[in-house]
């Protein structure tokens, strides 16, 4: 078997695509324009590069992009004072802290000091308690992006066996209560699962988020299954001066002659997270104003 590709830039930009018409019809029926604030504390060179991407990406669905760039020395009570003030701005409806902060911030703190209806990485410790017990909830990036390609390949998800591997709160446990919510029986593995292989070769969707280089090999598979790879590591390089090939978690080759469909890395789960981004700071918007929240791009 050779498994069909799942397109996550194709499907990205139709996101985008669906989230400029809204914006823009909020713009012209209402006067309303969305607004997104992201802060950066620090210069992590990969940070920088991701909230530079929003900024741009965010821009382009014709939503304003506030950018607050703090000193790496910044002091936690100055980063709260920056957050309760986007808290009750008006224009700024959805509110990002990129991650991780430097050491002497408390990240849960600062977290969960923004306004839970603002909170679009769905991070905040009401939001993660809502998703958990079925209430409306902001739904983090990455798992509403997963969720939509496998909503989009199946149809319905109702009754089927998926192993997520990984259990972090960004990804993995997020993943596993959308998957819950959908109706599937899921289960979720860690690094202390045992024989994981044989729990793996039992699911009819594999999400694989736990940052080790290719490490699900095709014989760990149901044949047919359905591959989702979130997972972003850089190889070592292989010639002097150049940089090490981008991979997955899911050793690409061998999974995709026994997978139903599999996304790649990159180009699969990665450009969902941002374009879920938009999606959730334009279903913040509507919720904030009382219109109703555009279809097929929630949980
Ligand atoms: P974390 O490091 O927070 O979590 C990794 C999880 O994998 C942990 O639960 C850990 O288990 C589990 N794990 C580690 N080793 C093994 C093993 N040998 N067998 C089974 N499980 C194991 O990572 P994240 O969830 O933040 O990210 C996971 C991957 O996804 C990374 O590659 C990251 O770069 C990528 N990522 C991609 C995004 C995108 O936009 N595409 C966004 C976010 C992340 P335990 O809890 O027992 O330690």
């Amino acid at each position: 078997m050779s498994a069909s590709v799942i397109d996550g830039k194709a499907f990205a930009a139709e996101v985008r695509g669906k989230v400029a018409a809204k914006v823009s019809e909020l713009k012209d029926k209402h006067g309303i324009v969305p607004g997104l604030a992201v802060v950066l504390v620090g210069e992590d060179p990969a940070s920088q590069v991701y909230v530079r991407s929003k900024g741009k990406q965010t821009v382009e669905v014709g939503m304003q992009s506030f950018e607050h760039k703090l000193d790496v020395g910044t002091s936690e009570a100055d980063l709260l004072a920056l957050i309760d003030k986007l808290n009750t701005d008006p224009a700024v409806n959805g509110i990002l802290v990129q991650l991780p902060l430097p050491k002497h911030l408390n990240e849960d703190l600062v977290i969960n000091s923004i306004a839970p209806e603002k909170d679009v990485d769905g991070f905040h410790i009401s939001n993660v308690g809502r998703l958990a017990t079925g209430q409306k909830a902001m739904v983090p990036c990455t798992p509403l992006g997963c969720l939509m390609l496998l909503r989009d390949h199946f149809g319905s998800l109702s009754g089927k066996d998926a192993v997520v591997i990984g259990r972090s709160n960004i990804v993995g446990k997020p993943m596993a209560q959308l998957l819950l919510r959908d109706s599937c029986t899921v289960t979720v593995a860690h690094s202390r699962t045992k024989d994981i292989e044989d729990v793996v070769r039992r699911a009819d969707i594999v999400v694989a988020a736990v940052g080790r280089a290719e490490m699900v090999k095709g014989d760990w598979l149901k044949p047919g299954a359905v591959v989702i790879d979130v997972g972003i590591n850089r190889l070592e390089p292989t010639e002097e001066g150049g940089k090490g090939r981008l991979v997955g978690d899911v050793d690409y080759a061998s999974a995709a002659e026994v997978a139903g469909a599999i996304t790649p890395v990159p180009g699969g789960v990665g450009p969902m997270t941002i374009a879920c981004l938009l999606a959730n700071t334009l279903t913040a918007t509507c919720r904030v104003n009382g219109l109703a929240e555009p279809e097929g791009l929630t949980a």
